[in-house]
């Protein structure tokens, strides 16, 4: 069956605090059929590791505030300084192929998809504990000190807004990855089965 005979797609959104393994849950969830990445604009920096195209399109702030002004996003957000926002058209254009979309977005993004596309399905990923968050963005070594007790400043602030603002209607602690992974499908399964009832 082509994508496109049999359903629409489904939206994911995949949410929690930098250093919850969000990406490694995502690249997980990717290796399942018909399923493509919403891949992000932001005005951050490449980190080393990162390739232009995959993980983020790098762009200037200039060129953000007028793809916003002109509609061309979903969502977006700013986060410790910097902008990230899911252009609109991809996002669309694959759910009507048939395709899940994977969104790792923040919890302000996670809001407005709850409001704008209300039939997606809205993940957050929790840490087993704050301690647990802390070793693992430290181990990670890809931010400055400054940078990294920003974003653990962050996440106590993120995790009382997906509680309180009721965008998301699944909270998955990540302690081993596979079975959270597992958790997830289940999910997405469950809410496809309930969408097309
Ligand atoms: P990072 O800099 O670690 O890649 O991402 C920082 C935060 O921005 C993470 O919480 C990530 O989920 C979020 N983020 C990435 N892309 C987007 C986006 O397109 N929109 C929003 N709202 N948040 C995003």
């Amino acid at each position: 069956m082509s994508p496109k005979e049999g359903r629409r797609g489904m939206l994911v959104v995949i949410s929690g605090p930098s250093g919850t393994g969000k990406t490694s849950i995502c690249n997980k969830l990717l290796g399942r059929e018909r399923t493509v990445w919403s891949v992000s604009a932001t005005t951050r920096p490449p980190r080393g590791t990162e390739v232009a195209g995959r993980a983020y399109e790098y762009v200037s702030r200039e060129e953000f505030d007028t793809r916003r002004r002109e509609g061309g996003f979903l969502e977006w957000a700013e986060y410790v300084a910097h902008l990230y926002g899911t252009p609109r058209e991809p996002v669309f254009k694959a759910l009507d192929d048939g395709y899940d979309v994977i969104m790792e977005i923040d919890v302000q993004g996670g809001e407005q998809v709850a409001k704008k596309v209300p039939e997606s399905v809205r993940i957050f990923v929790l840490p087993p504990t704050m301690e647990s968050l802390k070793a693992r963005l430290e181990g990670r070594k890809t931010e400055s000190a400054g940078q990294l007790s920003k974003r653990l400043a962050e996440a106590d602030g993120e995790i009382g807004f997906a509680r309180d603002s009721g965008s998301y209607e699944h909270f998955v602690v990540n302690d081993v990855l596979d079975d959270t992974v597992a958790e997830i499908i289940g999910i997405i399964e469950s809410e496809r089965e309930r969408s097309s009832r």
